[in-house]
């Protein structure tokens, strides 16, 4: 079939769904592949890079909407996109069912289907398709550039013919792909990094990182940080207040805290407090990768960098994985491409939306003039 990929209209944005790579894989399974001109220019991906990769660049969206069978997107579509949708197409893209039911209802009043990339099941076989993890990944990693940026001194500790230098400490709050990605590279930059996360077994994960895991005065067997498929749940208020004691004490030793602490379906817990920012040092930087959803500092504003007025910068930006356009278009532009294998058994060109398969039923939230989210639970782990 016909994939094809539109310019992102929502301001900001520089991902792309499809790239030069990626489109030469999609053709290998028998599809065809298509580009609204310029879509790629954010990411630094020209025309001419798709023309070369067989691509056939198109000059309008509209043109695009209405020759592509398949439309590869990287943000849900907009009012306007939505009104582009027809019967039989499929839209791949991600889009946040449980916050867009009136574009779930106009996805299915087209006759259109809709695969989310945000709800493909995170289990073994999909690790491929999993697009949250790999945009987790580069937020974790552009956190710890970003509060580079904005930290007045070096990670790494340096004895120089101008003085000593002591090395950055930096405190990384929520250890799943976004903050063992932080970890990582805070560790390689040199910086001593202490990471702390409700759910006990990542430790070991942690420590073979070169980081510190920040361990609770408290009796692990009575906290249930671990629940529902490996995600956090709430923690006991008992808990929490270990957990706030326990940062407290840090916080005038943190040079750099990146907090990514999530509860599904929750808004993010408060876990830096405002006096927490009012003891760190003036120079120092909070990174607040919940800031979409509420942020884990009290102190944060989404989508901007404040400094506090005992200067500590705190940075709410929610757009990072953006910020990297070529990296994070190029994995986003791969978990489609799989996803897409997956919907091409035979590789024949023909699509197999099989929603007897876990991973495809899962993802899928519109379908044959139905919404089809939420979707049954998995069978497979
Ligand atoms: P997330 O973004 O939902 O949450 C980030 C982290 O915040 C989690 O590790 C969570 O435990 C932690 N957290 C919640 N409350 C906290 C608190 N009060 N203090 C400190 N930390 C707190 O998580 P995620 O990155 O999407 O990953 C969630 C889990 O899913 C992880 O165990 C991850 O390894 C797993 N996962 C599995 C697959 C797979 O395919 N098998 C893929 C991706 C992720």
């Amino acid at each position: 079939v016909k994939i094809g990929a539109p310019k992102e209209i929502m301001p900001g944005e520089a991902r792309v769904a499809m790239t030069p790579a990626s489109a030469k894989e999609l053709q290998k399974l028998g599809h065809e592949c298509m580009i609204e001109a310029g879509a790629g220019m954010r990411a630094g991906f020209t025309d001419t890079a798709y023309s070369e990769a067989g691509v056939e660049v198109v000059d309008s969206a509209d043109s695009l909407w209405s020759a592509a069978e398949v439309v590869a997107k990287v943000r849900p579509p907009t009012d306007e996109e939505a009104a582009k949708l027809r019967e039989g197409q499929l839209l791949i893209s991600f889009f946040w069912p449980a916050q867009n039911e009136a574009l779930m209802e106009k996805a299915k009043d087209a006759g259109a289907s809709v695969i989310a990339m945000d709800m493909v099941p995170r289990i073994s076989r999909a690790q491929k398709m999993d697009a949250l993890s790999s945009m987790a990944n580069i937020a974790g990693y552009r956190a710890v550039i970003e509060a580079g940026n904005n930290f007045g001194r070096f990670f790494t500790g340096q004895v120089t013919a101008a003085g000593k230098v002591p090395p950055a400490t930096v405190l990384i709050v929520g250890a799943g792909v976004a903050g063992l990605a932080a970890i990582g590279t805070s560790t390689s930059l040199g910086a001593i990094t202490y990471a702390f996360d409700v759910r006990p077994e990542v430790a070991e994960q942690i420590e073979s990182m070169g980081a510190e895991f920040v361990f609770l005065d408290f009796d692990e067997s009575s906290q249930d940080g671990s629940a529902t498929g490996g995600y956090a749940a709430p923690s006991s208020p008992e808990f929490q207040e270990k957990q706030l004691e326990k940062f407290r004490e840090l916080a005038p030793d943190i040079d750099i805290v990146i907090t990514t602490a999530l509860i599904p379906g929750r808004p993010a817990p408060k876990l830096w407090t405002k006096d927490m920012v009012e003891m760190m040092k003036p120079g120092s930087v909070v990174i607040d990768l919940a800031a979409e959803r509420g942020g884990n500092c009290e102190l944060t504003v989404m989508d901007e960098k404040i400094v506090s007025e005992n200067g500590v910068t705190i940075v709410g930006y929610t757009d990072f994985p953006s910020r990297m356009s070529t990296q994070s278009s190029t994995l986003y532009a791969t978990n489609i491409r799989h996803m897409m294998t997956d919907l091409t058994p035979d590789k024949d060109g023909v699509i197999n939306q099989n929603m007897e398969d876990d991973v495809i039923r899962g993802a899928t939230v519109v379908h044959a003039r139905e919404i089809t989210f939420p979707p049954p639970p998995p069978k497979v782990k």
